[in-house]
């Protein structure tokens, strides 16, 4: 007697993921439960999943930054470059110097010119090795050569 033929099972084609510079995903937090939410770099504005608020997607090129709200430590974002950020939590204005901006000193050592990342306590001269402390301020190096 004939045997019916079970269909074919067609393997699932393999999901190869798009090679670098594909789907590229962004983060943003939404403007009304605070989630972070992933979005495809491109679109234009996100739904929220949870609370169905929809964020507008800051332009290509934004560079966006990301702050802890010093109170009330929510994720903040903000676009990179700008000073203070206004948590929209509890609406403390949060300075965003610390997290990207570079400062410069001169080597205690060779003078030469340093950058370093704003807050650090002290930066290794690339040329001499040596270590000066950016922690001091500006007036106590002053009494130190009035001294
Ligand atoms: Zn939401
Ligand atoms: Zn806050
Ligand atoms: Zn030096």
């Amino acid at each position: 007697m004939p045997v019916p033929l079970a269909p074919y099972p067609t393997p699932p084609a393999p999901y190869t993921p798009p090679a670098n510079g594909g789907t590229q995903q962004s983060q943003l937090v939404c403007c009304g439960c605070r989630n972070l939410l992933l979005y495809p770099v491109g679109a234009t504005s996100v739904c929220c999943a949870v609370c169905n608020a929809v964020t507008a997607v800051p332009p290509p090129g934004t560079e966006m930054a990301q702050l802890v709200c010093g109170a009330c430590h929510t994720l903040l974002m903000y676009i990179r470059g700008a000073t203070s950020v206004q948590c929209s939590c509890c609406h403390i204005v949060n300075l965003a110097l610390e997290a990207n901006q570079v400062a410069h000193v001169n080597c205690g050592n060779c003078r030469m010119l340093l950058m370093y990342q704003y807050g650090a306590r002290s930066v290794k001269c690339a040329v001499c090795n040596f270590v000066t402390s950016v922690g001091a301020s500006a007036s106590t190096v002053d009494q130190k050569f009035s001294a």
